[in-house]
């Protein structure tokens, strides 16, 4: 399985102590257009959120295959779509949920729209990217998956991402990781099949397949009802491109369904760099700080317990 080069700029810089020259220059592969190759032949997803009707099967069926903790409110509760966090936002992914599906209600439109959320499968992550200790893969099947044994918890990939994905674990303070989706990667994607939340809804709203297929798909959809379909198929170029990828009517644009419409078509570690370029010693300093901290509630616990045991 290959890893993007620039993880090991970022690896490599905790080790070393990374300097601005060393990662300035490292990455940016975008063609005039703004697009990156990534891997070719990676699987995604596309999401009609036209059809969406908010039904919940997708978060159950997410829930059961990768064994989650039972959900706050049952899964046929939907009173959950009138839940706002804590500054008007709307519910989030989380330890217990990798994804969820919110309502918006758009002016000028009869019905709400509604928005299942997850993880996007960046082809050039921003949690991958800037995780220093090497968590996180990119697979050629077009999942970004990570491995909960490496991660020390620092949450800089909650920083990274540019769609605010990955989730602390509060229920483990001990053994501090995120989590996030996998895209099924275990169970289904590594076997060519279909993720659990696409292969249960029963709209038929997510269809899995080639992401240069989908992006046809996606425009041929577009054509095929111009009065319906807004012409943007998000995640095509955002932050470099997006295995996930999604449609919307004209009456409910992106920017009033909660997507970010400002992000770019730079993958992140772009703007990464220029940050650094202005303070290395973040990246030097802090994560050091993160990993020694993590190592020493590990290396107590341990202690803790080979006490009770002896
Ligand atoms: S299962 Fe399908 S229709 Fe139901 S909420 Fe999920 S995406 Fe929407
Ligand atoms: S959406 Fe966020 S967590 Fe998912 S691959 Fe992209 S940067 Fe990583
Ligand atoms: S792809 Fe798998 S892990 Fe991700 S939201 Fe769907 S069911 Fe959950």
């Amino acid at each position: 399985m290959k890893r993007l080069n620039r993880r090991s700029f970022l690896k490599g810089g905790l080790a070393s102590g990374v300097t601005a020259a060393a990662v300035t220059g490292s990455v940016g592969k975008a063609d005039a257009a703004g697009d990156f190759g990534g891997y070719p032949d990676s699987m995604g997803v596309l999401v009609d959120l036209t059809k969406c009707i908010g039904c919940r099967t997708c978060e159950a069926a997410c829930n059961k295959e990768q064994n989650l903790p039972a959900p706050d409110k049952p899964f046929t509760d939907m009173s959950v779509h009138d839940e706002v966090r804590h500054g008007g936002l709307p519910r989030r992914t989380s330890e217990k949920a990798y994804t969820v599906v919110n309502k918006y209600e758009v002016e000028g439109r009869e019905h709400p729209l509604f928005r299942k959320v997850q993880c996007n499968h960046c082809q050039e992550p921003g949690c991958l990217t800037s995780c220093f200790v090497n968590a996180y893969t990119k697979t050629p099947e077009g999942a970004v998956i990570y491995d909960p044994k490496v991660c020390v918890g620092c949450r800089t990939c909650m920083i990274a991402c540019p769609f605010y994905i990955p989730a602390y674990s509060y229920s483990s303070p001990i053994n501090p990781v995120v989590k996030k989706c996998i895209m099924c990667y275990d169970t289904r994607l590594k076997f060519g099949r279909p993720p659990a939340c696409v292969e249960a809804c029963p709209q038929q709203v997510m269809t899995f397949g080639k992401r240069k297929d989908l992006i046809d798909l996606a425009h041929k959809t577009i054509k095929s009802r111009p009065s319906l379909y807004l012409d943007h198929v998000y995640g095509e170029k955002e932050v470099g491109g997006t295995s996930w990828m999604y449609l919307t009517s004209q009456d409910a644009p992106f920017g009033e369904i909660g997507f970010d419409t400002h992000l770019g078509k730079q993958p992140i570690i772009n703007y990464v760099k220029e940050f650094l370029a202005i303070v290395p010693m973040v990246l030097t300093i802090w994560p050091a700080l993160f990993t020694g901290f993590h190592l020493l509630a590990t290396r107590k616990e341990a202690k803790k317990n080979d006490e009770s045991v002896s």
